[in-house]
């Protein structure tokens, strides 16, 4: 019976980063995922922002956490080959009432320790971004702040991990824990997993994780955020991600900048009962049409390509719950992990391993581990000559399958075999864009479904888009016609 050291439950961002982090260290790690792929949680779907730490609270682990976190980002994410850009960030006051409290940030982010943060007046503002709207008055700017891919950053992770001898178990949901002689036995889909430190790192279901050891200490509440996302020909409009000043069911609507060079419009806060529920409605969009028209009178919705909407995970309790368990000080809950989570993400995972340690983990270190990881866009980021010498040797990197955003056969295949392996087209899609530009898949869609089929071994019919009943195709028209 294999034993792991830790069992991580969940691979999202958080999950992800501290599978990887405790590969640094001569450990076995197991990363127990629910899903047929990583980062299809709340990591899938958000405003992708690192946050610069202004917002929480002084003192506490959010702010302690996002500080931190948004600090390791830059140099984490060219490790790891993910797309990140420094753009900073802007809280828009359009009264005198908000340039209070914009100066309450201001004050709140130097306790915090943010660096970077200034006040500006209407003039410095207009002439930094001249297409925010004429009654915004002033803002606080924030240059360390940034926007990153938050999926390629959770993939990358949980990638790494593997690369450095992490166990990857998909489509595996947790449905029991029992403990027998000091150690889990988890049930994990058909398999049973043993270990001796548990990680809870599963976002929305990390309360009814949590119940499955007898510890009913916090539970962890859906709110829906809905979001637009627009065509790249709005991409340059701002270059900071803007802000409105925050209320206590978030930082309200933002008009941002993505790393990709679309234009990112939302989100709601809607609190709801389902945590799996993340249907956008025709009454939310409408909401953040006219919020983010206020930040930005010019907004063109016609170049809208897509919306979605993400599900934040809102705990009972005011701050990130990240603790050992009451009735078990091997099993550690890092739950609650709502905004600014995935800006703190590379900070939980050292603090999430910190804490292991102190509770007896042994962190020796592992000589082996290589932290960098090639990027997933590698062959687009090549020379003209570079490329032509990549297509000589492998002529699929010369054919070009979503032509929105110029992804190839060759990096299609790559990514179908590289760990954690893309098994559907929403996997590849994460990865690489696929299917993500102006045309929403429409002209991709059938060749990804093809390249699919081809490399996992497997019939056109059985592709799928994400979970196991998503299959695209029924058959062959003339044998559907029969
Ligand atoms: C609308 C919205 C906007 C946001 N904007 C930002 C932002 O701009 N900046 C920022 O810093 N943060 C933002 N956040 C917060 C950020 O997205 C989260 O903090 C972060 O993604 C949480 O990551 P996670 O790994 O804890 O959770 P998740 O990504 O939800 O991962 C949890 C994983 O656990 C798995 N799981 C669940 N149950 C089980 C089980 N029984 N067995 C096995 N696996 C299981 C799930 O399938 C999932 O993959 C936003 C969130 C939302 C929803």
């Amino acid at each position: 019976m294999k034993c792991f050291d830790v069992a991580v439950i969940g691979a999202g961002v958080v999950g992800s980063l501290l599978a990887r982090e405790l590969t640094k260290y001569e450990l076995s790690v197991a990363l127990i995922e629910a899903r047929e792929d990583v980062a299809t949680g709340a990591t899938s779907a958000n405003s992708a922002i690192a946050h610069g730490g202004f917002d929480p609270v002084p003192g506490t682990l959010k702010a302690k956490l996002n500080v931190r976190g948004t600090q390791m980002m830059p140099a984490l994410t060219k490790e790891l080959g993910v797309p990140y850009r420094a753009n900073g960030s802007l809280v828009l006051a359009f009264s005198e009432d908000d340039m209070v409290s914009v100066r309450a940030l201001y004050e709140r982010g130097l306790q915090n320790g943010v660096d970077g943060l200034s006040v500006l007046n209407a003039e410095e503002l207009h002439e930094l971004e001249p297409n925010v709207s004429d009654e915004a008055v002033g803002a606080l700017r924030c240059t360390s702040a940034g926007i990153v891919c938050p999926y390629t950053l959770a993939t990358a992770a949980a990638g790494n991990a593997v690369d450095n001898g992490a166990e990857l178990f998909l489509s595996s949901p947790v449905t029991a824990i029992d403990k027998k002689d000091g150690i889990f036995c988890i049930r994990a889909g058909k398999q049973v997993l043993h270990a001796k430190y548990v990680a809870n790192c599963a976002g929305i279901f990390s309360d009814e994780i949590a119940r499955m050891v007898g510890d009913d200490s916090f539970c962890v509440k859906p709110r829906i955020g809905e979001y637009m996302l627009m065509d790249k020909s709005e991409g340059n409009l701002v270059s900071h991600t803007l802000f409105q000043v925050p209320s206590k069911m978030g930082k309200g609507i933002l008009v941002t900048p993505t790393v990709h060079g679309n234009l990112l419009v939302g989100p709601t806060a809607l609190n709801t009962e389902d945590k799996q529920d993340d249907a956008t409605t025709r009454e939310g969009l409408e909401f953040v049409k006219k919020a983010a028209t206020r930040s930005v009178a010019c907004l063109n919705f016609r170049t809208v390509i897509t919306s979605f909407a993400g599900v934040r995970s809102v705990p009972n309790e005011e701050d990130f719950i990240i603790r050992f368990s009451k009735w078990d000080n091997h099993f550690l809950h890092v739950a609650g992990i709502e905004s600014p989570g995935l800006s703190a993400s590379p900070a939980i995972a050292q603090y999430a391993a910190e804490l292991l340690a102190n509770e007896g983990l042994n962190l020796t270190e592992n000589k082996q581990f290589n932290g960098s990881r090639k990027s997933y866009h590698w062959f687009s980021e090549l020379s003209m000559e570079e490329k032509n010498k990549v297509i000589a040797e492998n002529p699929a990197f010369g054919r070009v399958v979503c032509r929105c955003e110029t992804v190839t056969e060759g990096e299609i295949v790559e990514a179908i075999h590289r760990a954690p392996k893309a098994m559907t087209l929403d996997a590849l899609k994460h990865r690489l864009r696929s299917g993500m530009g102006r045309c929403q898949g429409g002209f991709c869609t059938p060749l990804l479904t093809e390249i699919l089929a081809r490399e996992l071994g497997i019939d056109q019919t059985e592709v799928r888009k994400n979970t196991e009943h998503s299959t695209l195709l029924v058959g062959r028209a003339k044998e559907v016609q029969q």
